[in-house]
């Protein structure tokens, strides 16, 4: 079982607060390796995945858009503000 890093949590945190979505639940569960996110709760099963949690934030920010090209852009850009560059 794999146990989310404070690194991890706080920077959960400071996302959430960052794109206005603090009504939602964040859930580490560490218990397996899939995701699910439903009724404003995102649940984490393989924590420490930064863009993993960030593709989930996209869906948060744009209901109904399933992975379109809106949702897309919108996990593009998250991703390119809160990861840093691996090179
Ligand atoms: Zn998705």
């Amino acid at each position: 079982m794999i146990e989310a890093t404070k690194h991890f949590v706080e920077w959960q945190k400071m996302v959430v607060i960052d794109n206005n979505i603090t009504d939602w639940e964040i859930k580490n569960t560490g218990g397996g390796d899939g995701i699910c996110l439903k009724n404003s709760h995102i649940i984490i099963c393989t924590p420490n995945e930064y863009a993993l949690f960030l593709h989930e934030v996209a869906h948060a920010i744009t209901p109904k858009h399933g992975h379109d090209g809106y949702f897309a852009d919108r996990f593009t850009g998250l991703c390119k503000r809160y990861l840093e560059p691996k090179n």
